[in-house]
């Protein structure tokens, strides 16, 4: 452990966040190393970030090429690598226009923006309210929070944005009431990632897309946890059969290169004019090398998207059969391709921290929900190495 570090971050910043005393220095594909030495197999991969791995080579070499070439212009001028990156998302989802900003937050923000706009261009005035769910999770700053439905996560920043309506998540019939003359859109993440990979139920989505048509309500997807391959399509709504009219993406998006973005239909983006909305780092052109690597990756043979369908649904048998030799402890197995909850009977932290003590790092939302967003890359014999140690510790629970 690399006490003076550890010491120095408590020291200087800000203590937003209850840290691993762990400070990782270096990693390749599904391993990371501390500055101790020691080796972790990384189950967590940045919170759905690391969607490549640590490193990848093809990115590694497109940040490479491009910080030598082009660090940042305005966008004031046209971003040869933004346009590559537009293409590409628009060439491969529902959407016809991409927006680039710099984080999940910053693409709710917009899409906030953009719904609001595209409402007071199309309807009275006083329709602007926007559905979210309850248990959902869209980012930090204060429009997101205020469309977040944690109270926990709200507290103390009181007064939030007015106009949002919390219902709760896969409930239809909660839906359709809560839709009034002032709703302006539906905001909803295909599964919960931060609540704790909570599931919608088969026809869920297609039953608000229903709702969102007769009413001419726009539907939001917040893919930025699911999105970029993690659910083993690259968007999650494809699982569902029905498109949104605007989607957020970011996590995945750059391979660990922090970027977001908005994707919209034309009808709907048309009403972002000239002066409308912007981000002066957005889009610049290092991200965009480093995205339009990653979403190249990708797609490449469906390589990795075969994989991430195959290896999560290994990981989920595995898990289903821990919890039947452990029905005391586990209480159910959720998610979709790599993005997987274990949900406990009890406080996930201590096996949190016997997962690091054994070279693993996985970690625990909403207090007793294991959370696992591994490298879409990652194998076998690494998920049987993690099952193997969550049985050892369970047992030793039990004892
Ligand atoms: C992580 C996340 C966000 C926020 O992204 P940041 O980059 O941390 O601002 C928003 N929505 C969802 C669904 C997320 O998982």
């Amino acid at each position: 452990m690399d006490k003076k570090l550890i010491d120095e971050s408590k020291k200087y910043l800000m203590n937003t966040y209850n840290r691993v005393p762990i400070v990782l220095r270096k990693g390749r594909g599904m391993k990371v190393w501390s500055s101790d030495g020691k080796e972790y197999l990384d189950f967590i991969g940045g919170i759905a970030v690391n969607c490549l791995g640590h490193c990848h080579p093809r990115v590694v070499i497109a940040l490479q090429k491009q910080a030598q070439r082009l660090l940042h212009v305005s966008n004031l001028f046209h971003i040869e690598q933004q346009i590559n990156l537009a293409r590409l998302l628009v060439e491969h989802s529902f959407a016809d226009k991409a927006f680039f900003c710099n984080s999940g937050a910053e693409a709710v923000e917009g899409a906030i923006k953009l719904a609001r706009k595209y409402s007071r261009d199309h309807f009275p005035d006083d329709r602007y309210e926007i559905i979210t769910a309850r248990g959902s999770f869209h980012g930090r700053t204060m429009a997101a929070l205020s469309a977040t439905g944690q109270e926990k996560l709200q507290a103390g920043f009181e007064p939030l944005l007015p106009g949002f309506r919390h219902v709760p998540f896969n409930d239809i019939g909660a839906l359709r009431d809560a839709v009034t003359k002032k709703t302006c859109a539906v905001l909803l993440e295909p599964i919960q990632g931060e609540g704790g990979i909570r599931m919608p139920s088969d026809d869920y989505f297609r039953q608000v897309r229903e709702i969102c048509d007769e009413h001419k309500i726009l539907l939001i997807l917040d893919e930025i946890q699911t999105g970029m391959g993690r659910t083993g399509r690259l968007f999650a709504y494809e699982h569902f059969d029905i498109k949104p009219d605007i989607m957020t993406v970011a996590k995945g998006l750059g391979g660990g290169t922090a970027i977001g973005a908005i994707l919209a239909k034309d009808s709907v983006a048309a009403s972002f004019k000239h002066g409308s909305h912007g981000s002066t780092f957005g889009g610049n052109p290092l991200a965009c090398a480093a995205a339009v690597a990653t979403i190249e990756m990708l797609l490449e043979d469906g390589f990795l998207l075969d994989g991430c369908r195959r290896e999560g649904r290994y990981f989920i048998d595995k898990l289903e059969k821990l919890r039947k030799d452990f029905p005391a402890i586990i209480i159910e197995v959720r998610g979709s391709g790599l993005m997987i909850g274990l949900e406990l009977a009890r406080d996930g932290g201590p096996i949190v921290e016997a997962c690091a003590k054994r070279g693993i790092l996985i970690n625990c939302i909403s207090g007793n929900v294991l959370r696992f967003t591994p490298p879409l890359i990652v194998v076998e014999k690494e998920i049987d190495h993690l099952i193997d140690v969550l049985e050892d510790i369970f047992d030793r629970q039990s004892q």
